[in-house]
C-alpha cells in the first residue's frame, strides 16, 4: 500500500465459468458499474469473465460480493492494488468470443499446474538448467520489468505461439524442461500452458494469479523492475512500493520506464522516454514525427495517461492484454 491515503481499488480478475447467455451479464454488468461509478474494462464469454476495474473501496467491495453472491463465480479471486484516483477513463464492458485471443482449438484440461507464488519463488531459487522462466507477455511490457533469469519468446505476435512451441521441442527436452510460464494476471498461461503440454512439454507450470499476485504475497524478490498494466498506472512496483528502473529512453538511454503514445496522432506509437527526451522532442518517438501534420500538443507531466485512440487499446487488449 502506498502512503498517499489511497482511496480506489483496482481490480484485476478473470474466471472460466460456463455462462449460457453472457449478453445478459454484460448488461447487468453494466448497470451496476453505472450505477456504482465504477470504471473498468470488462470481457465476458460463453466461457467466462475476464476484468480489470477501479472502484472506490466500497464499490468495490460491493461489486466482489455481488459478483461472488452468483454461484456460477463463486470461486472467482480478486486481485486487488490501491490508487489515489480512478485508473480507466470510462466503464468498456464487452462480449467477447474469446477471453484471450487465440488461433488455435485449445483443450483448457490440459492447463500447466498452478503454483502459488511462495512455491513460485522456491522454484526459481531452485531452477536448474532444465528450468525455463517463460514470460508470455508482449516485449513492451516485458522491458519495463521481469522475473530474473526468465526469457522472452521472440514473436511478432502470440499468434505464433504455436510455432514457437513446436521450435522450443528442437532446442529443449519436452520431457526433461520444467517450463515455468507467467504474465500479469494470470489469465494467459491458462492457454499457453495448455499450448505447450499439447505439444508435449510434460512439466508445465503457471504462475497462480500471475505476477500481480505474487507482488502482494511475496513482494519484488526475483522481480526486477516494474509491472506493465493496461490502465492509466502504466507502469506499476509489484508490491506497490519498490521502485526499480531497468529500461532505457529510446531516445538517449537514460534509465526511464515512462511511456508515452507519440505525439503524431498518426503514429501514437508507445515509447519510452526521459523526462528531457520528451520535452525536447513534445512527445514525439523521433525527428519525423515532430514535422507531423497532426500533432498532440505537448503536455510536461511525470507520467502522462496512455492516449486513447478506441481502436489502440483494442489492438493491445485484445492481441496480448491480460
Ligand atoms: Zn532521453
Ligand atoms: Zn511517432
Amino acid at each position: 500500500m502506498s502512503d498517499q491515503n489511497p482511496c480506489f481499488h483496482v481490480l484485476a480478475y478473470y474466471y472460466f465459468t460456463r455462462l449460457e447467455d453472457p449478453l445478459l451479464e454484460v448488461a447487468k454488468h453494466k448497470e451496476f458499474c453505472e450505477r456504482m461509478d465504477i470504471r473498468c474494462r470488462v470481457y465476458i464469454s460463453e466461457e467466462g469473465i475476464n476484468g480489470q476495474m477501479s472502484a472506490s473501496e466500497e464499490a468495490s467491495e460491493l461489486y466482489q460480493a455481488w459478483l461472488k453472491s452468483d454461484p456460477r463465480f463463486a470461486g472467482v479471486v480478486f486481485k486487488i492494488h490501491h490508487h489515489p484516483e480512478h485508473a480507466f477513463p470510462r466503464a468498456t464492458i464487452k462480449y467477447r468470443k474469446q477471453l484471450v485471443a487465440i488461433d488455435v482449438p485449445v483443450d483448457k484440461a490440459m492447463t500447466g499446474e498452478h503454483v502459488a507464488p511462495e512455491k513460485w519463488k522456491e522454484m526459481i531459487e531452485k531452477r536448474d538448467a532444465n528450468t525455463l522462466i517463460l514470460d508470455v507477455r508482449n516485449d513492451y511490457e516485458w522491458e519495463i520489468g521481469h522475473f530474473d533469469g526468465a526469457e522472452l519468446p521472440c514473436l511478432e505476435t502470440f499468434r505464433e505461439f504455436p510455432e514457437y512451441a513446436r521450435k522450443l521441442k528442437e532446442e529443449r527436452d519436452p520431457k526433461e524442461t520444467k517450463v515455468m510460464m507467467y504474465c500479469t494476471g494470470g489469465i494467459r498461461c491458462e492457454l499457453y500452458s495448455a499450448l505447450l503440454k499439447q505439444e508435449g512439454f510434460e512439466n508445465v507450470f503457471q504462475l497462480d494469479g500471475g505476477v500481480i499476485n505474487y507482488g502482494l504475497k511475496e513482494g519484488h524478490d526475483k522481480w526486477r523492475g516494474k509491472l506493465f498494466v493496461f490502465d492509466d498506472r502504466l507502469a506499476v512496483p509489484i508490491d506497490e512500493k519498490t521502485e526499480e528502473v531497468i529500461s532505457h529512453c529510446k531516445h538517449c538511454g537514460a534509465l526511464s520506464d515512462v511511456y508515452y503514445n507519440c505525439a503524431n496522432m498518426d503514429c501514437n506509437a508507445l515509447f519510452l522516454v526521459c523526462p528531457e527526451c520528451a520535452e525536447t522532442l513534445k512527445g514525439c518517438c523521433s525527428e519525423a514525427c515532430t514535422c507531423a501534420a497532426r500533432l498532440r500538443p505537448y503536455e510536461k507531466v511525470e507520467r502522462p495517461k496512455p492516449f486513447r485512440r478506441a481502436h489502440y487499446y483494442e489492438t493491445v487488449t485484445h492481441s496480448k492484454g491480460s
